[in-house]
């Protein structure tokens, strides 16, 4: 089974340290989509309707992470594409408000492998209950 993720984060240094982790065990030679900013996250979300997970950061220029996650879910873009939330420390209302327009969960920075590893599992385990998989 081939499985694509999309990334959507204004740090290159963040970029490298998700193709690190897609690069190990089982993630190995899945498809990942890099967008550095929210409006080019966007396009890339509309591009692709059968991602297996979506890491969306909260801060970037352009859109922020909860007006693509906004808009998408609006327009009910992909609805059954899990978009997780990329936070820091001090961001808990965010956290609250992407959770209420549709964020799948979220996850603070910084984050070890494990927890994608552990978020990639749980977005499988969705699948497999929507026959999808
Ligand atoms: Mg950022």
């Amino acid at each position: 089974m081939s499985e694509s993720f999309l990334v959507i984060d204004d740090s290159k240094l963040l970029h490298q340290m998700y193709r690190l982790i897609f690069s190990q065990g089982d993630l190995a030679g899945s498809t990942i989509h890099y967008a550095t900013n929210g409006r080019e996250g966007y396009g890339l979300l509309a591009a692709h309707p059968d991602l297996t997970l979506v890491f969306l950061d909260l801060n970037m220029p352009e859109m922020n992470g909860l007006e693509v996650l906004a808009r998408a879910r609006a327009e009910r873009l992909h609805s059954h594409v899990p978009i997780v939330l990329v936070t820091t420390e001090s961001s808990e209302d965010d956290e609250a408000r992407g959770l209420a327009v549709g964020a799948w969960d979220y996850l603070r920075k910084p984050f070890q492998p494990a927890d994608i590893q552990r978020l990639v599992r749980r977005a499988r385990e969705l699948r497999r209950g929507r026959g999808a998989a």
